[in-house]
């Protein structure tokens, strides 16, 4: 399983099969942003961090183009990641309430991370097509976490990727919040709002309600 995973990884780094995407990631790696301007970014494909032999996978559409696009790690050093860690450390997923670099020492507790989208797409919106392209990494990446029950999908994008990654047509099953879905004999899909700071500062996503989600998938 994890030598699997490590060759699937090494795939993923290498990969360049999205022009745009290349082009995009390359271009925020070089132009940086000012917080960060004496930093080297990561610039490259992200790929998924954790517990191999975990039952619940966390789902997320993307790198930030200043967090995992910079850092080299999906949710670490930005807002989201600040948010969504402070959550886990809570709900006991975590070994630390932080997620700020590659070096700083997280652990996960029975629970893998991945991007549904390995490299950061301009204002946060791929096209059907690169999602296309990366779902072959995600639906290798599901085959070889052979423990994976649960799925965590953080925000619409994720959610519907799950949907159809799993050939999901059943009409009753929409994003809301909480609700949870069984999707094959094995698979339950929960939905959570993405803890970006725009769903945090506008209170839609407070930390009650992430940490509620996360003590449901760790009790289900
Ligand atoms: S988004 Fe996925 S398929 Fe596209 S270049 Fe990045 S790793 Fe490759």
């Amino acid at each position: 399983m994890e030598e699997k995973i490590t060759f699937l990884n090494k795939k993923i780094l290498r990969c360049t099969k999205c022009k745009r995407l290349v082009n995009f990631r390359q271009k925020i790696a070089k132009e940086k942003t000012r917080r960060f301007k004496d930093e080297n970014y990561w610039g490259r494909p992200v790929i998924g961090f954790g517990d191999t032999k975990a039952k619940i996978i966390i789902l997320g559409l993307a790198p930030a183009a200043h967090g995992a696009n910079r850092t080299g790690r999906v949710f670490t050093g930005d807002k989201s990641a600040e948010f969504l860690f402070r959550c886990m450390y809570k709900a006991k997923m975590t070994n630390q309430p932080n997620s700020d670099n590659i070096n700083d020492g997280l652990k996960l507790y029975n629970v893998y991370m991945t991007p549904v989208l390995k490299c950061v797409p301009p204002e946060d919106k791929p096209k059907a097509e690169e999602l296309r392209n990366c779902f072959n990494f995600l639906d290798k990446e599901m085959m070889y976490l052979k423990n994976v029950k649960i799925l965590l999908a953080l925000g619409r994008i994720a959610f519907n990727s799950c949907l159809k990654i799993f050939k999901t047509k059943k009409s009753e099953i929409t994003f809301s919040h909480g609700m949870s879905y069984k999707i094959d004999k094995k698979l339950t899909l929960f939905a959570c709002y993405h803890p970006s700071p725009r769903n945090v500062n506008t209170g839609r996503l407070n930390e009650e309600m992430m940490i509620k989600v996360l003590n449901e998938l760790k009790d289900y």
